[in-house]
């Protein structure tokens, strides 16, 4: 061994130790001294603590982040300017675009962006390890064919690109640090003593770099628990720089109070952890909240105290920041727009996202009356000049136009891009100004680190570039803005130090603090996930001399234990679900959590039990809802059900109330229309339509007989279906790929009916859309429907009803069989939910049976399902009689239909009517059904049972 390294245990408190040690060495001359981290905000704590112990005016020893030493240095040697990795991967494109192999990524340069990125990290990867590239002969063969050419190519291309980036001017991080590595003496000879602190893994040029300071007579401080084996990749650095570890301070023998939590929720685990908060933290290093998800910064923000100071140092995606979310609609309209026609409903969008009715002024307060005109007028897709003739031509509209969406036509290259991002952020920003200036609101704050991010590492990509001159589409130039954010984080930089700290766990490197709050402590997220380049899978690594990726899980769990083991309270939060659902996978919880539980255990010589031990289960504070059965309904409610039924009642207003009562009480007795939708698809215009088609095609038959093998006539259905489908505007309202969609499936369904015809004898046609009424003897009331079709065959009449959409519900021929046996003594049926339910499941085919009361003479109805998956099964008769039925000799005998429509049907009409008249609510069944597609879901205080 060549020379010491002195170790601090995390115990002692990595800085504050260090900030002693320096002082006592150095207290008269501190100005000579320079101290490396490899963080900067370890670099300025340890300036924290040396202001604690220093009083007056003093000089400060040179304090450096290690990759802001290494650049002040390596541009002595040489100046070139380091590149954004969105660059790298533009030199990258210039060197292998021709070669073979790379043809399906090389068509243009945002294809190829994803995977330069790639690449270009592999080559930085190759340079930091100091590793010379080399081929590799046979790639994996489940890498894509660019990837395998890449591999087996690597030094040649390895050679280009450094070649080309000489050519450029420009160089990047791993080359700077290769470089000064490989030349420090050059530019470094150090006055005073030089102190390498708080490292743990190095790359070997780092290690290069670090025995050339050694050699200047630097010295290693580390921090490393005495009592625990040293992990592998610091007794590797021990090894390689010849150090033998020194214990600097001996730790106090005392152990973190552990306890651990264990919540359902994100949002159950933060207002637990702000319960422990202390209420004002007077140091930086009193209270840590760290936060491995850092998509769960917002839900902590939210419920922490207004007033308690917190100081943020971690990276947060910002995708969904606010100025991110409108730049990223704004591409969405603009790339789904058909020739110069814009999608209505991502326009929508568009115009209420705050910002732009911040841009739309006082315009803005009539944007619900504008879109409700928008959705009257029913076309999917709009030109602009459409819209603003809509809209009466007003001037903001119009201004938002010229603004926001125009200024992409004259789009050619990444610098005309940025210099319209950034004129539209400047417009769209200007009415928050005052706002984002004070920030005091997480979206503002958010905000401001987009607009932060955007500033500093998107827009240099397109304005400053080498490729910010050439020529690309517009829809490449989108997709290179969505790479780029994806993997841009707003860099919070908690600053100044004080109040709570909420860190990521690499940022937590060499701090200590008396309390550590860890929430999310579960698999996934602790360790974080795997990020793997998969050009270089695991089993590849040692084969191309790279360092295996398990010393990153080693290191994330030094830096975890260390962090637990300097701190004196420690309140670990894991989430427990162990129900899987679509919504809820299950959690497991970390395995350092597993680990520290384990320490517990063997330390108190017993398992711990659930109940038993440091583990709380958080109980929910669930209030179990009231019972709520329905709408109840008084009087007035009373009056208008008996007014409805006054008037002639239809089969859909019955299976209304029978499939949801709460519904019939929203669509009949408050009269409230279904909210109008801008779909490419109406259903219902669509159903309107094939029956109108099937009335033309039977018309001349009308009271002839039709032999379905002789008057098939497929052609001229098929005209008549293309006759009103254009001149209904139906089409007109489909985009081309839709509208090809629905024209060719509407033709196969009714071409399949046809066919489906010829498997029947001949009938005569007695009536088409034929409107029938009549009075109930019982009760008194009229009944009305609209029958689709009514045809006699040699067996009996047929009252026939299509449908277009999803399938029907019916009942077997066993249910009614039991339904006949059970009859003859119909019950009372009580006005409860059960009662309901009753009839619910014995009128299922309300509708059919409803037809043959209004038709007393037919003996059959028929659903015709055109929309059904299978051809045999397009008709449905309700009593299985032939024609229609397939079995044969096994259907319901003549008298049992009587008995069923004479007696049944019309008894358990009447029970109806009185559940009708005498309930006490609207009931919301218990499963009632498609509540999520029902119109009035947000009316409706039964929605949370869907
Ligand atoms: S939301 Fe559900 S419960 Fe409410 S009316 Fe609609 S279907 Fe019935």
């Amino acid at each position: 061994m060549s020379g010491k390294a002195w170790i601090i245990p995390p115990q002692a408190g990595f800085l504050p130790t260090l900030s002693r040690e320096i002082l006592r060495r150095h207290r008269e001359d501190l100005s000579r001294v320079t101290v490396i981290f490899p963080t900067r905000r370890a670099a300025h704590f340890f300036r924290y603590y040396l202001g604690r112990h220093l009083r007056g005016s003093f000089f400060l020893p040179r304090i450096y982040a290690f990759s802001d030493w290494v650049n002040e240095l390596a541009v002595r040697l040489d100046p070139r300017p380091i590149i954004p990795p969105a660059e790298r991967a533009w030199w990258l494109y210039r060197v292998v675009s021709g070669r073979p192999g790379f043809e399906q990524v090389t068509e243009s340069f945002d294809r190829f962006l994803p995977w330069g990125l790639r690449f270009s990290e592999v080559l930085e990867e190759f340079e930091r390890e100091a590793v010379p590239l080399k081929d590799l002969l046979e790639p994996p063969e489940d890498l894509p064919p660019h990837g395998q050419a890449f591999l087996s190519a690597l030094s040649e291309i390895g050679r280009d690109f450094r070649e080309i980036l000489s050519g450029a001017g420009v160089t990047t991080p791993a080359a700077r640090l290769r470089l000064l590595s490989e030349r420090l003496p050059e530019v470094f000879s150090p006055e005073g003593p030089v102190y390498l602190c708080g490292f743990a893994a190095l790359s070997r040029a780092e290690r290069f770099l670090f025995r050339r300071l050694l050699e200047l007579g630097a010295e290693v401080f580390l921090e490393m628990d005495p009592g625990c084996r040293a992990p592998d990749f610091l007794a590797e650095v021990l090894r390689d720089l010849k150090l033998s570890p020194e214990i600097l301070s001996r730790p106090r023998s005392r152990r973190p109070r552990l306890r651990f939590f264990a919540a359902a929720d994100v949002h159950q685990e933060v207002r637990e952890a702000a319960r422990l908060l202390p209420p004002d933290p007077e140091t930086p290093d009193e209270v840590l909240i760290l936060l491995p998800v850092a998509g769960h910064l917002l839900p902590l923000l939210y419920t922490l105290p207004e007033d308690l100071p917190v100081n943020i140092t971690l990276g947060f995606p910002v995708k969904r920041s606010l100025p991110a979310t409108f730049l990223l609609l704004l591409f969405e309209l603009y790339e789904k727009r058909l020739s110069e026609r814009y999608p209505v409903l991502t326009y929508l969008s568009l115009l209420k996202h705050p910002y732009a009715r911040g841009v739309l002024g006082a315009w803005a307060a009539e944007l619900h009356a504008f879109e409700t005109r928008l959705r009257a007028h029913g076309s999917p897709y709009l030109s602009l000049s459409e819209i603003e003739d809509l809209a009466g031509g007003v001037d903001p509209l119009r201004r938002f136009h010229r603004e926001f969406l125009e200024v992409f036509y004259g789009v050619k290259t990444p610098r005309d891009f940025a210099r319209v991002l950034k004129e539209i952020l400047h417009r769209v920003l200007e009415p928050h100004r005052e706002r984002l200036r004070e920030a005091r609101e997480n979206r503002e704050i958010l905000a401001r680190h987009f607009l932060y991010a955007f500033e500093t590492e998107i827009l240099p990509v397109f304005e400053s570039s080498s490729f910010s001159g050439e020529p690309m589409p517009l829809e490449g130039l989108f997709r290179m803005f969505r790479e780029l954010l994806q993997t841009v984080s707003a860099p919070f930089e908690g600053d100044p130090l004080c109040g709570v700290q909420v860190m990521g766990l690499l940022e937590t490197r060499l701090l200590s603090f008396r309390k550590v709050i860890v929430l999310d402590a579960n698999e996934g997220a602790l360790p974080s996930p795997e990020e793997i380049n998969p050009l270089l899978p695991e089993g590849l690594r040692p084969a191309l001399s790279l360092p295996r990726r398990s010393r990153q899980e080693a290191l994330e769990r030094y830096y975890f234990d260390r962090l637990i083991a300097s701190a004196r309270e420690v309140e670990i939060f894991y989430l427990s679900v162990t129900e899987s659902s679509s919504r809820l996978p299950p959690r497991v919880r970390s395995r350092y959590v597993e680990a520290l539980l384990w320490a517990e255990e063997k330390r108190k010589g017993e398992l711990f039990t659930p109940g038993k031990g440091p583990v709380r289960h958080l109980s929910l504070s669930l209030t179990a809802p009231e019972p709520f059965p329905g709408i109840p309904r008084g009087e007035a409610e009373r009056r208008e059900v008996e007014r409805l039924l006054s008037g002639e009642i239809s089969a859909t207003l019955l299976e209304t109330y029978l499939d949801c009562p709460a519904r019939f009480y929203f669509r009949y007795l408050l009269g409230l229309k279904p909210p109008e939708r801008l779909t490419e698809y109406d259903a219902t215009a669509l159903g309107t339509l094939i029956h109108a088609v099937l009335e033309d095609y039977f018309r001349p038959y009308l009271g002839r007989e039709y032999l379905p093998r002789e008057h098939n006539d497929p052609s001229r259905l098929l005209t008549l279906f293309r006759e009103r489908f254009e001149r209904d505007g139906l089409s007109r309202q489909l985009g081309p790929e839709r509208r090809f969609f629905v024209e060719k499936t509407a033709e196969f369904r009714l071409r399949r009916y046809l066919q489906s015809l010829e498997a029947l004898p001949p009938f005569r046609i007695l009536s088409l859309e034929e409107e029938k009424r009549r009075e109930h003897p019982g009760l008194g009331l009229r009944f009305r429907g609209k029958l689709d079709r009514v045809d006699e065959f040699e067996t009996g009449r047929v009252v026939l009803d299509y449908k277009t959409g999803a399938g029907v519900r019916s009942l077997s021929l066993r249910r009614l069989r039991e339904i006949l046996e059970e009859a003859r003594d119909i019950p009372r049926v009580e006005p409860t939910l059960e009662g309901l339910r009753f009839l619910r499941d014995r009128l299922p085919d309300l509708q059919l049976l409803l037809y043959l009361f209004l038709r007393p003479e037919a003996g059959e109805a028929v659903y015709v399902q055109l929309a059904s998956g299978k051809g045999r099964e397009i008709f449905k008769p309700l009593f299985y009689r032939p024609p229609f039925s397939p079995r044969s000799g096994d259907f319901l005998r003549e008298e049992e239909i009587e008995y069923l429509r004479e007696r049944v049907f019309p008894a358990l009409l009447e029970r109806l009517i009185e559940h009708l008249l005498a309930a006490p609510y609207f009931f919301i069944p218990e499963k009632p059904p498609g509540c999520r597609w029902c119109d009035y879901l947000y009316a409706c205080p039964g929605r949370k049972r869907a």
